[in-house]
């Protein structure tokens, strides 16, 4: 079990990261500063719940916590203020209060929900995230909480720090292979953003990875995870630094709209989209022989290089230009400047933009 720590003054909070994590969660709570005797409420989903919800209830009864769970559908269906609205009458009928503290045991979605949730319930309760995917490396950590609304994705939403990421990497043995390679997506992204020797390490460790084991996973986890909070760390509300985390998602969300997000997962486009920044950085001529490598990795973890199908390039150029981290309908991508260096680029022209987009589906 290793732990890493996001600085944040006052809200500052620890990452604990490997095997067996979720038998320490009673201790790790009480250091937290939530004491036994509280009521606790977990979010969790319907693929969730029947793998890993009783025993996390039973750790949590057995050191006094009073316990009650709320089980949403699977998939990002559950970011919507209905499921939010539901959630919210269980805690009040389970009488929460300002003492208590919601619990995510789950993906990224879970994550969003019950840190929205607890951001919002009575202004603002204490949360813990439980995370049993391995995207939710990113998402668990950085404190970015949301729903979505029909208009928009985590449109409606807080920046509410957790108190305590508990990351069991045990959990993650029951992740079907997908979900597995997306998460890697954006494993690999914190090393393409921040850290050429990792990413060493990645390429070196890839089979080792993918048959999960358990020093090779911590290890990752710890890595990605020290990237997130570096850059968290220095830019918690996102006014700058944390920009870079956004490496190849201007592609990717347009790749993901696109294809009406069932094609390609969100891990999946973001990994397209990453070897479409490297391309275009070739193409501007701030980087170079860096795409090759790019592709290279990502293949290694069973992801996709090239768009599935023929796509228009005019609406992902649209979509690209109406993405809710762009600037009154500028073109702004996170580029590589080689493995390991990204920088901001505002307004690019489209050209090359479309020569990369060609490139991709040939
Ligand atoms: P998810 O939460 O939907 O989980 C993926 C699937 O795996 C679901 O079907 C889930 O039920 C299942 N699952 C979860 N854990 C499992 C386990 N241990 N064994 C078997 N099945 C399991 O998706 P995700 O990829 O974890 O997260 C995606 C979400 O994260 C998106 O909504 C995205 O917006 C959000 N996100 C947020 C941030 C942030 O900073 N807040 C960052 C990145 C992504
Ligand atoms: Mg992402």
């Amino acid at each position: 079990m290793k732990q890493l720590t996001v600085e944040l003054g006052e809200r500052s909070y620890p990452i604990w990261i490997g095997p067996g994590v979720i038998e320490q969660l009673p201790r790790l709570l009480e250091e937290a500063g939530i004491d036994s005797g509280r009521k606790l409420f977990i979010v969790t989903d319907e693929h969730v719940a029947p793998l890993y919800l009783d025993q996390t209830k039973s750790q949590l009864q057995d050191a006094g916590y009073m316990v009650y769970h709320s089980v949403v559908e699977a998939g990002e269906k559950a970011k919507s203020l209905a499921v939010y609205e539901r959630v919210m009458t269980e805690a009040l009928e389970a009488g929460l209060d300002r003492k208590s503290a919601f619990l995510a045991l789950g993906g990224g979605v879970v994550g969003d929900l019950a840190g929205f949730a607890a951001a919002t319930y009575m202004r603002g309760v204490a949360f813990v995230q439980i995370p049993t995917t391995l995207l939710a490396h990113d998402s668990s950590v950085g404190g970015k909480v949301a729903v979505n609304h029909p208009l928009g994705k985590n449109i409606i939403g807080a920046f509410h720090q957790p108190r305590l990421v508990a990351y069991d990497t045990e959990f993650l043995k029951t992740l079907p292979p997908r979900e597995v390679a997306a998460g890697f997506a954006e494993v690999i992204k914190h090393g393409l953003i921040w850290d050429e020797t990792f990413v060493t390490w990645l390429e070196q460790n890839a089979e080792g990875l993918q048959r999960f084991e358990h020093d090779l996973l911590q290890e990752a986890l710890l890595r990605a995870c020290s990237v997130k909070v570096a850059v968290v760390s220095e830019d918690e509300k996102e006014r700058g630094l944390r920009a870079i985390l956004n490496l190849g998602h201007t592609f990717g969300h347009a790749f993901e709209a696109l294809c009406g997000y069932e094609t390609l997962n969100h891990g999946e486009a973001v990994s397209i989209g990453m070897v479409a920044a490297a391309m275009l950085a070739e193409r501007l001529g701030i980087a170079s022989g860096i795409s090759a490598r790019t592709r290279h990795i990502l293949e290694k973890y069973r992801l996709p290089v090239m768009l599935p199908h023929a796509m228009n390039a005019d609406e992902i150029i649209e979509a690209m230009r109406r993405d809710k981290k762009g600037e009154g309908g500028k073109l702004v991508f996170v580029l590589p400047t080689a493995i390991g260096k990204v920088e901001i680029r505002k307004d690019v022209a489209e050209e090359p933009v479309r020569e990369v987009l060609r490139a991709l589906q040939e």
